[in-house]
């Protein structure tokens, strides 16, 4: 006992070097790999609730690294957030996204959507519409087949910069949507300002569907609110028939989750957009 606290500090000091130690291993690693072709991306559907046709793909990246194998995105993006390495990493993400829809497009003959998640530091980034423009220039892609989600939290940061940005990206005619809706604060001012074409729903809202009625409540109301604003509704995270059902009977516009497609290689998009064009 009377080395006790001795011991504690210790322990702790050497968690700490070895949080810190993988931490720094973890940033050189994310540095090479953008270099060395170690991200890639999978797309996953996102449905029409009534027919259930695709109407377009998120891109979500991956991380295969040569010795931990495939990092998914939330062990990763929070340090390339605090590093700035987002930025980058954001701009490969929006230009593989970019030319791979465009390429979809000239092999399969049809138009499909893809939305790109934006982190608050690629929005705050100034030249983010510099970057857009010249993406969208570079890969040919109709920019309203591009879609930029953004949390809550990066929208209601700085109101009078974000207006700024958003106006920018509203000119250049991408599509804009709000990600994680409900698990931000959101002023209902500045959603009636923005020029926001869609929201969508916390995939935490969906999973207790269709038992837990307050979760049920709350999916109504962003709809009815979403529509009240001329926006369409995105439910995430849809998971069961009894879900998809339930969002139908609410109105929800578009749905996105297991039930409809896990993320998938290009591949198997490819092979979507074939298969619905020869129905
Ligand atoms: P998100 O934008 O909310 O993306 C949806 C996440 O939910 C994805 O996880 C997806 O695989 C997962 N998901 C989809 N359908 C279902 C379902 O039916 N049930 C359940 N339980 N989960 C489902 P993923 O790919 O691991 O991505 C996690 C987060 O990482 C994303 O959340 C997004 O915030 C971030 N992220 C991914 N790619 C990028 C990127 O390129 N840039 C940035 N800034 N963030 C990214
Ligand atoms: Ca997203
Ligand atoms: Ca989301
Ligand atoms: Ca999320």
């Amino acid at each position: 006992a009377k080395n006790c606290g001795k011991n504690n500090a210790k322990l702790y000091s050497s968690g700490l070097t070895t949080q810190i130690m993988s931490h720094v291993k973890l940033e050189v690693g994310l540095r090479r790999a953008l270099q060395n072709d170690e991200l890639y991306l999978q797309y996953q559907p996102q449905v029409d609730v009534r027919s259930t046709r695709l109407v377009g793909v998120e891109a979500l990246v991956r991380w295969r690294h040569p010795e931990h194998g495939i990092i998914p995105p939330n062990d990763f993006i929070p340090l390339a957030e605090e590093t700035g390495l987002i930025v980058p990493i954001g701009a490969w993400v929006l230009r593989t996204a970019c030319g791979q829809a465009r390429a979809w497009h000239q092999q399969c003959g049809r138009a499909v959507r893809v939305a790109v998640n934006l982190s608050a530091r690629q929005f705050k980034d100034e030249n983010l519409a510099q970057t857009v423009l010249s993406v969208l220039n570079d890969t040919g892609l109709d920019p309203r087949l591009l879609e930029l989600e953004l949390t809550e939290g990066t929208l209601m940061d700085d109101a009078l910069a974000t207006l700024a940005t958003l106006e920018q990206l509203r000119a250049i005619g991408v599509y804009l949507s709000i990600d994680d809706f409900g698990t931000g604060y959101s002023s209902m001012n500045y959603l009636k300002r923005f020029d926001v074409r869609a929201l969508k729903i916390d995939k935490s809202f969906i999973s207790g569907l269709p038992q837990d009625s307050e979760n049920a409540a709350i999916t109504r109301a962003i709809i009815a609110m979403a529509h009240g604003l001329k926006m369409a509704v995105v439910a995430e995270g849809v998971e069961t028939d009894e879900q998809l059902a339930l969002l139908e009977q609410y109105g929800c516009d578009m749905a996105q989750g297991y039930l409809l497609g896990r993320p998938s290689a290009q591949e198997a998009i490819a092979q979507m957009l074939q298969g619905a064009l020869a129905a």
